[in-house]
C-alpha cells in the first residue's frame, strides 16, 4: 500500500521516514508526485489543521494520506506561537521565528513550553483517525546545537536533557512530540497501516 505524507517541510519528512520505516508500506511525498497545492490551514487547533491537510489531499488525489500539524506552545505566552509556529515572525523562517521567541520571552521568568504534534491518517473512503502527543521542555536564552529544524536549538528537552538541535536523529526520536505521536498512531493501526 502507498501512503502519501502531506508535508513540504524537509525536517518533518526526514523524521517521518525514520519513524515509519518499520511499517509494511511505501511512503510517498508530495514532491514524489509533483503536488504543489497550497492548502489553507484555517483550523483552530493542531488536530483541525492536520485533518484539513490530510483530507484535502486524500480526496483530491485519491491516496491514503498522513498529515502532521505541529508547533511550539509556550506557557507564559499563553500557548503562542502554537498553530502559528511556522509563521510567527513577519518573515516566515526559522531564524526570524527563533529571534521573535527570544524577544517575547526577554522579561519572562517562566520559560516552560511543549511541542505538540497532531496527526491525521485519512483514507479516500472517508475513514480517518486523529490524535496528538507532546514533548515537554524549556526555552533557553540562546541557541544550542546545529541539528534539526525550527525551534529545535532553543528547546531544551526535559527528558533528553539537551536541546533537540544537540541530539542526533535517533535521540530526538526517543523524546520528540512527533515520535510520541507516531508511537500512539502505531497502537491504532496494524503493520500494513490499516486502522484497527
Ligand atoms: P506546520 O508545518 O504548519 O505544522 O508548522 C510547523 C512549525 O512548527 C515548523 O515550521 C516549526 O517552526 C515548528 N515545529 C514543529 N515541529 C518542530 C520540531 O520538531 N522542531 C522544531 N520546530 C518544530
Amino acid at each position: 500500500m502507498d501512503i502519501l505524507l502531506v508535508t513540504k517541510n524537509n525536517g518533518k519528512l526526514n523524521e517521518f521516514k525514520r519513524l515509519l520505516h518499520k511499517y509494511n508500506v511505501n511512503f510517498l511525498t508530495l514532491k514524489d508526485l509533483n503536488i504543489n497545492d497550497d492548502i489553507i490551514e484555517d483550523g483552530n487547533s493542531f488536530i483541525e489543521n492536520a485533518y484539513i491537510k490530510a483530507k484535502t489531499i486524500s480526496v483530491k488525489y485519491n491516496y491514503v494520506t498522513l498529515a502532521d500539524d505541529s508547533g511550539l506552545c509556550v506557557d507564559s505566552l499563553g500557548g503562542a506561537p502554537g498553530i502559528y509556529s511556522a509563521r510567527y515572525a513577519v518573515e516566515h523562517n526559522d531564524v526570524a521565528n527563533n529571534k521573535k521567541l527570544l524577544d517575547e520571552l526577554k522579561n519572562k521568568e517562566d520559560r516552560s513550553a511543549h511541542f505538540t504534534c497532531a496527526l491525521c491518517l485519512y483514507y479516500p473512503n472517508g475513514k480517518y483517525l486523529t490524535l496528538e502527543d507532546y514533548a515537554y521542555g524549556t526555552i533557553l536564552k540562546s541557541p544550542r546545537g546545529y541539528d534539526g529544524f525550527g525551534y529545535d536549538p532553543l528547546f531544551y528537552s526535559t527528558e533528553g536533557k539537551k536541546t533537540f538541535a544537540e541530539m542526533e536523529g535517533y535521540e530526538k526520536d526517543l523524546y520528540s512530540h512527533r515520535a510520541n505521536a507516531i508511537r500512539k498512531l502505531g497502537e491504532l493501526v496494524d503493520e500494513n497501516f490499516n486502522i484497527k
